[in-house]
């Protein structure tokens, strides 16, 4: 496996004071074994793609290199929100035209829809809370654009009401340098790792198999499909299908060489607030929310009084990098909250996000490979995303016709980045100029 980072990313470091459970108790691929559909990759993606393909009565199984949840399902925001892409709703119009545009907002919408319905369907205890989520304006002129924003979603269904900033405090949501904010009422915030081990709980149930410590090191040609490598043994399938997203290696397969670019982010939760802390602060609502910045923070009040605040990571994956980033972000957390500065941080950890070089997720047929499919790419967003691209590629890849919306905006095969395995100076390269833009 060659892979974008320093080890100590694809290391259990950076999740190991996680405030979200893991559940470890999978058994690993042990010895040779045979099946039809082939998943690399436990997090929401496979793990929903399974469920799916299970519950139509195809043999699935996963292969996760350490267990369920352990990537960025198991270590995210919680946000089950709109989102997926990075490129802004003109841009996509003017490469995919408008009805397109229109297609991937309706499948955001759809991809809350169905974490909501799995949930309710599975039984799955994920601590959700939040009606919608609420955009605040970092500068007064990102607060002049709301209203355009909300009758933008409006007209696409999506019910928005713009909040002066004297609404904020009322609604207890006092947070310091913001000018207004947006609620948009739809998503809401869950439990990121309880969701996930309900996912993989559901997927066995409809009857996948699912193997934990089962790092995939090759993928060998077959005739009639593939045999793919790990420690304890190997896995014939007819299928297969590539969902390791900010966990991808350059070789598996080699088509995806310098096609994704997984970048850092962190996330601190401190301990319960009290009534009174929350009172002190002004932040008393229950609705997730972020900031307008283009290096933008997200937090939120979770139900049992803890907060959780997040950022973008560090350009490096080391314990000194992990250190300057824990600095800032506690720093940036203080700067908004002032109230809780000193405050306990009870839990802080970090995961890979993936972004790609059109800035929109992929989930199609692997270029040059048979009978390979691959989905990733969520730009941060895939608490709902990954779930949805999970549902839709086991359609695919059953061959029939997808019946949610498959806009041409996730049919887009991965560009590849320029600068192959120094491809990180990118975004180095990009953070003082979004830095700058968010000040000016
Ligand atoms: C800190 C952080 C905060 C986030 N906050 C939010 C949020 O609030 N809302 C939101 O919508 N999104 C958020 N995201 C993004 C979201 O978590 C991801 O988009 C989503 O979880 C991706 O799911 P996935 O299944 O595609 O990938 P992952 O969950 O990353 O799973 C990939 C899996 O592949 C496995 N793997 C890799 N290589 C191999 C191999 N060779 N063999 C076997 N297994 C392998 C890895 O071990 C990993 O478990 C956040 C991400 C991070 C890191």
């Amino acid at each position: 496996m060659t892979r974008l980072w320093e080890p100590h990313a694809y290391s259990d470091a950076p999740r190991a004071d996680c405030a979200w459970a893991l559940e470890q108790d999978w058994p690993a691929l042990d010895g040779d074994a045979e099946t039809d559909v082939a998943v690399i990759g436990g997090g929401y993606t496979g793990l929903s793609a399974a469920l799916h393909l299970a519950k139509e009565g195809t043999a699935v199984t996963v292969l996760e290199a350490n267990a369920p949840g352990w990537g960025a399902s198991g270590r995210n925001g919680g946000f089950c929100c709109l989102g997926g892409a990075k490129a802004p709703d003109a841009m996509l119009a003017r490469r995919f035209g408008r009805d397109e545009a229109d297609l991937w907002f309706e499948a955001q919408k759809r991809a809350i829809a169905l974490v909501a319905d799995l949930l309710t369907e599975h039984r799955i205890e994920a601590h959700t809370h939040s009606d919608g989520e609420v955009v605040l304006a970092h500068r007064p002129r990102v607060y002049q654009s709301f209203g355009a924003e909300a009758a933008w979603l409006e007209a696409r269904g999506v019910g928005a009401d713009v909040l002066p900033p004297d609404a904020l405090a009322e609604r207890g949501l006092a947070a310091q340098g913001i000018h207004g904010g947006l609620h948009v009422k739809i998503g809401f915030g869950l439990d990121p790792g309880a969701y996930a081990a309900g996912l993989a709980r559901a997927a066995r149930a409809a009857g996948a198999d699912i193997r934990a410590r089962s790092p995939v090191t090759a993928i060998r040609p077959e005739k009639g499909g593939h045999r793919l490598v790990t420690p304890g043994g190997t896995l014939r399938a007819r299928r297969l299908l590539i969902a390791t997203n900010g966990y991808s290696s350059e070789d598996l397969p080699p088509w995806l060489a310098g096609r994704t670019l997984p970048l850092q982010s962190s996330v601190i939760v401190t301990r319960p607030l009290s009534a009174a802390e929350r009172a002190a602060q002004g932040w008393t609502s229950d609705l997730m929310a972020y900031d307008s910045r283009e290096l933008l923070h997200y937090f939120r009040l979770m139900p049992d009084g803890r907060f959780l605040f997040g950022m973008r990571g560090g350009y490096r994956a080391t314990p000194a990098a992990e250190a300057r980033i824990a600095r800032k972000i506690r720093a940036d957390f203080a700067a908004m909250f002032p109230a809780w500065e000193g405050v306990e941080i009870a839990h802080e950890w970090s995961g890979l996000v993936n972004l790609s070089r059109g800035l929109t997720p992929f989930v199609g047929p692997v270029p040059r490979m048979d009978n390979a499919w691959i989905a990733m790419a969520y730009h941060g967003n895939g608490v709902a995303m990954a779930s949805y691209s999970g549902a839709l590629v086991a359609s695919l890849i059953r061959g029939q016709a997808p019946t949610q919306p498959y806009p041409s905006v996730m049919q887009a095969p991965l560009g590849r980045f320029p600068l192959g395995r120094r491809r990180r100076a990118l975004f180095t390269a990009a953070t003082p100029l979004l830095w700058l833009r968010d000040r000016l």
